[in-house]
């Protein structure tokens, strides 16, 4: 039986990884990763010597799947790690996982180790209802823009979504367009030095940031309506 472990890395700090974690990276030859050198760095930060990276990301091309399955094959079990976090939230994993599904069927076990995500971490501090959310993955850049805030200004659950620091402005703009009256939490650099979160009515927390550096990596959490 092959074995892939989907195995969840920090989100910022070194210190979120699981004994679990770190005892599959120790003992598993093959990483599939997506910026080896990102990884690579983790890893020595670790201690975790002498691996065999191949990379996957969302310009990889068939030949690069074709390969991991290869390895895959020759040496029955993987590791699969994002840049950080857990893999395949908003991330390629998917398409790898399925891949690996597809050619080995039942003949392939998928482990998943569980760790730190952006997702679940923005939510379990947001003091928001969380019994029911959405994730929207990130907000489009251009097409589909208009059609991601419609969505938000029609969902009724609790909504978190992840946004580049080049459009947090112009998103919170339209927040105050379309949802004035639902309480946000925009949460900055989690678990890192910088970290810190926004928390009010779209127009409050505009204000802050236009008086703030805006720096780093973001989640929006948007309370359900009441
Ligand atoms: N797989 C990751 C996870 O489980 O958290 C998410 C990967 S996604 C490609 C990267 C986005 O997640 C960033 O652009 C940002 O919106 C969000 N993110 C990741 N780390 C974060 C952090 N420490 N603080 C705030 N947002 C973060």
């Amino acid at each position: 039986m092959k074995k892939l472990f989907v195995v969840a890395l920090p989100i910022g700090n070194l210190k979120d990884i699981t004994q679990r974690a770190k005892e599959i990276l120790n003992t598993t030859h093959l990483i599939i990763c997506e910026d080896t050198r990102e990884t690579k760095k983790l890893l020595s930060a670790y201690q975790i010597k002498n691996k065999q990276l191949l990379s996957y990301h969302k310009f990889s091309k068939e030949r690069d799947f074709a390969r991991i399955l290869k390895e895959i094959e020759k040496q029955n079990e993987a590791v699969l790690v994002s840049d950080a976090g857990t893999p395949a939230i908003s991330d390629p994993g998917s398409f790898l996982i399925r891949l690996l599904l597809e050619k080995f069927k039942d003949e392939i076990q998928i482990i998943g180790v569980p760790g730190p995500s952006a997702v679940t971490l923005a939510l379990s501090i947001s003091g928001f209802d969380c019994d029911k959310f959405v994730f929207l993955g990130f907000a489009p850049h251009k097409k589909g823009r208009e059609s991601f805030f419609e969505e938000v200004k029609n969902e009724k659950r609790t909504i978190v979504f992840f946004e580049s620091k080049h459009r947090v402005i112009k998103t919170l703009e339209k927040l105050v367009d379309v949802i004035p009256k639902r309480e946000v939490m925009l949460a900055r650099e989690l678990t890192k030095a910088f970290e810190a979160t926004y928390r009010g009515f779209p127009k409050e927390v505009l204000e802050i940031l236009l008086n703030d550096k805006v720096l780093g990596e973001f989640v929006f959490v948007i309370n359900k309506t009441k």
